[in-house]
């Protein structure tokens, strides 16, 4: 049996405390996974907290980049390596993981390397009384210990795009993976190791979160900072840890997104669109779309299309270059999944597609597998519209006027993405000025500059990472002022 191991100081860590590692499209274990206790956390900590004052402390900016450029080559010289791990990982079809996941995860050292390379500095010249002036410059510098708490989603994107900026600014950090998907992060200690970076700098511990490794990592007083990407709820139980000791938190979290479809759309994008933001990954994108409102005179015809679209997302393994979906993260997520299913149609929901587990292979029916779903006819009261469900479905509103849309998108608690399909452009930036949203798309989805801000607003997230952006986290900017 595979055993995944924690990676401390360099070196893999095992315990006594094991847990299993299933795929989500078999049940079946595939590995066992060393639990990091307090010890280990504690160690791994310590073991960044001394690497700050090591070798990585001490090297120039080009260093650290080339350093950084080295991983990146690294991970894409094992990508068949990461591919396989991420799809027995999350078990989404090889061609979303071999073409989004991976390359992502290795393009995020490269850009946040070249972002620090190239940033410039503050500097203000100042008058004085006695006519000598003085000079004030920026300067930035590591925050210290980064504790990288990461979700299940897209693990390795996901936590390359944290990793990424913390090692650029100099930072050290303890990465959390999340008990789901632990491949990756445990690659990466090899690929650190096979580079040379120094020992400390880059540490895993694995294991659960409350009263766990992700827990024991938040709390623990040598930590600096706190990224996190995930629930809502977790981010506030994360950000309460944070308090002790006034450490400052970057959460990433839930969303309840909304697409919004107007009569004047380019039909063909919107509904293309739609079936990706709604069915990528299974559904389990942060900013994937739940709710689409749709202009009254396109409404059937939009429904019936999108229908159309979802009855084709053949379910199936990763590897089969014919699956065009694959299943839940765990059977745990299913259960949630599976009852908002059924939540909506207690709230009187029309089911246009879906709604259920599909007929499976034997071989595969204890994967946790769901039908795409689409609904109409619910009110933005109900529980399916309001609540972050990260499954494959979405429900279809129609709509009469931008000014009724505007409001209907900005009334939920989330404010993470919106995706808007219109030919009209003073709409297009109408929507988006107004829409509570840290992210819109005009005619298009998830299409990511790297070097833009990346955030969510109201309950899903506190700050912004993304090119320069990140470095307002992941450094501490300092003024130096020099009398004359
Ligand atoms: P989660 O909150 O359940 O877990 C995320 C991580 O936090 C895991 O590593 C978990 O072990 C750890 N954790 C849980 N409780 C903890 C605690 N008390 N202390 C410390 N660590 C703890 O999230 P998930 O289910 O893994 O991920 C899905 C969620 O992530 C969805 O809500 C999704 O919208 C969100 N997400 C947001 C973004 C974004 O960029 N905004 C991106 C991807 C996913």
């Amino acid at each position: 049996m595979k055993e995944i191991l924690n990676f401390i100081n360099g070196e893999f860590v095992a315990t006594t405390d094991w847990f299993d590692k299933t795929t989500p499209y078999d049940g079946k274990v595939i590995a066992r996974v060393a639990a990091a206790g307090k010890p280990e956390v504690d160690a791994a900590v310590r073991a960044a907290r001394s690497a700050l004052d090591g070798p990585w402390g001490k090297l120039a900016v080009a260093d650290r980049v080339d350093m950084l450029y080295a991983v990146a080559d690294e991970i894409t010289r094992r990508f068949d390596d990461f591919a396989e791990a991420e799809m027995s990982d999350i078990g989404q079809p090889s061609h979303f993981i071999r073409h989004v996941d991976v390359p992502r995860g290795a393009a995020n050292f490269k850009i946040f390397a070249d972002v620090v390379k190239n940033v410039p500095s503050e500097f203000f010249e100042m008058a004085t009384p006695d006519g000598r002036g003085a000079l004030n410059y920026s300067l930035r510098r590591p925050v210290g210990v980064v504790a990288v708490i990461c979700p299940w989603n897209l693990p390795f994107l996901l936590m390359t795009w944290k990793l990424g900026p913390a090692l650029a600014c100099g930072n050290t950090v303890v990465v959390k993976p999340s008990e789901e998907t632990p491949q990756t992060a445990a690659l990466l200690g090899e690929v650190m190791n096979k580079v040379g970076m120094p020992k400390g700098v880059f540490n895993v511990v694995n294991g659960f979160g409350p009263d766990a490794a992700g827990e024991f990592l938040t709390t623990h007083p040598g930590v600096s900072a706190i990224t996190f990407t995930g629930e809502t709820r977790t981010g506030a139980a994360i950000m309460k840890a944070a308090a002790d000791g006034a450490r400052p938190v970057s959460l990433e979290m839930g969303g309840k997104n909304a697409a919004i479809v107007f009569a004047d759309c380019d039909m063909d994008a919107a509904i293309e669109g739609t079936l990706r933001s709604t069915f990528a990954n299974c559904g389990q994108v942060c900013l994937g779309t739940e709710r689409v409102y749709v202009e009254r005179p396109i409404f059937d015809e939009f429904v019936s299309r999108l229908k159309r679209g979802a009855e084709s997302m053949k379910p199936g393994l990763p590897a089969d270059p014919a699956s065009k979906m694959g299943p839940l993260i765990s059977q745990e997520h299913r259960d949630k999944v599976l009852s908002y299913y059924r939540k909506a149609v207690e709230e009187g929901a029309t089911v246009v597609t879906g709604g259920g587990v599909p007929d499976m292979p034997a071989a595969l029916e204890a994967g946790s597998w769901v039908e795409p779903t689409i609904w109409t006819g619910l009110p933005d009261s109900a529980a399916v519209m309001r609540d972050e469900i990260f499954g494959p479905c979405c429900h279809i509103s129609p709509f009469d006027s931008e000014e009724e849309v505007i409001r209907r998108a900005n009334d939920n608690p989330y404010g993470l993405a919106a995706a808007v399909w219109t030919t009209n452009l003073q709409r297009a930036h109408r929507l988006g000025g107004v829409l509570e949203a840290g992210i819109v798309w005009v005619n298009s989805w998830f299409l990511r500059d790297l070097r833009t801000p990346f955030g969510g607003s109201k309950q899903s997230g506190i700050g912004r990472e993304g090119g320069v952006h990140s470095l307002e986290f992941y450094t501490e900017l300092k003024n130096v002022c020099i009398k004359l």
